[in-house]
């Protein structure tokens, strides 16, 4: 958003001088076009403003520009010094491939529609020359650019041991999910487990294999869950399972799974591994906090009735969840 409003500034700063002249100086064609240019732009920069959807308007603005800078230079003197900006400014708005041809497309419309304007052979190849290399060190930046945005959400959004999200990308997910419930009445579950007595796994035999029951649970819970659902580290030996599309039924069904398959396949040096679960579905209008805090509190009553259990928040009752005297909602 911020990239289109700059961008929109500036052009409004370059061009509208532009268009005094051309109609100071009689070409009337000329001031038209920037006039539509600049309507193109601002019109732009408002539906941005409005949806927030950058992406489309990015989209539309990268051609805008570049085709404008080519029909500005047609109907002007073919003179076309404001293709090079304008491409420039293609790749700040729209990925390196889409940059590449939206760019690539304006040159060769302007080499065609305007080759009378250049004066030789050499001009034509001239400006077809420092057309492509703009384009190629834009790429080259773009590209660069991008790798290194991706690098860097992947390391601020995925933990380093087990390569599942981490809780900050478990509170976008939790963000999205509610506004996706909101908007399409979808049910969303939540599934909270913590290890039972992992410090004694780190105690007994080391933080190495602590770390390797930990990559062992992740393996275990993303061969039960859909491509639908996450599962994100909320930190130490805590995970949690988002769900889309389910309903109380599908959330019990899902988190016995889980349990038993960890209670029959997590181990550690040949001894078991338990864990406990707590879920929630989400309520209407719910915020993620206060679903999460009573898929937490179901957890913690699993805790503290036994372990190796699962409690369902939505069947606990709304006072006194953290109390431990409660029987277990289902345990066995
Ligand atoms: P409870 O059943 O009540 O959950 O007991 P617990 O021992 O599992 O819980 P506690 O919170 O006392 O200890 C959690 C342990 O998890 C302590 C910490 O060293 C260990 N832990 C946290 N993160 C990691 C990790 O990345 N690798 C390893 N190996 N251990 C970790
Ligand atoms: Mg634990
Ligand atoms: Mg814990």
């Amino acid at each position: 958003m911020s990239i289109i409003t700059l961008l929109g500034i500036t052009a409004f700063l370059g061009i509208t001088p532009f268009v005094v002249l051309r109609f100071a100086q009689g070409n009337i064609v000329a001031g038209i076009v920037d006039i539509l240019i600049l309507t193109c732009i601002a019109g732009g920069m408002f539906y941005a403003w409005i949806s927030g959807d950058t992406r489309r308007v990015g989209f539309v603005m990268a051609w805008v520009v570049c085709f404008g800078a080519v029909a500005a230079g047609a109907v002007g003197n073919a003179d076309f010094f404001w293709i090079y900006p304008c491409l420039m400014v293609s790749f700040f708005l729209v990925g390196p491939r889409a940059a590449v041809l939206v760019s690539l497309s304006a040159i060769l419309t302007a080499m065609t529609i305007r080759s009378d304007g250049f004066q030789s052979l050499d001009h034509l190849w001239s400006f077809f020359t420092t057309t492509v290399m703009t384009c190629f060190c834009a790429y080259v930046f773009a590209f660069r650019n991008e790798y290194h945005r991706k690098n860097l959400e992947l390391l601020a959004t995925v933990d380093p041991l087990t390569g599942v999200k981490n809780r900050r990308a478990m509170n976008e997910g939790l963000q999205m999910a509610l506004a996706d419930a909101l908007r399409t009445k979808r049910f969303y579950g939540l599934i909270m487990m913590d290890l039972d007595h992992f410090k004694r796994v780190n105690d007994d035999y080391g933080h190495g294999v602590g770390d390797e029951v930990l990559l062992d649970l992740v393996s275990l819970v993303q061969k039960r869950i859909r491509n639908t659902d996450q599962l994100y580290r909320y930190g130490g030996e805590e995970f949690v399972v988002l769900l889309s599309g389910v309903d109380a039924n599908g959330l019990e069904l899902i988190a016995q799974n889980l349990h038993q398959i960890v209670r029959q396949q997590l181990r550690c040096r040949g001894n078991k591994v338990t864990a406990s679960f707590g879920a929630a579905l989400l309520r209407f209008n719910e915020s993620p906090e206060a679903w999460l805090e009573r898929a937490d509190a179901a957890l913690y009553k699993a805790k503290n009735s036994g372990r190796d259990r699962i409690v369902f928040a939505d069947t606990m009752p709304e006072s006194g969840t953290r109390s431990p005297a409660a029987s277990p909602v289902l345990a066995d």
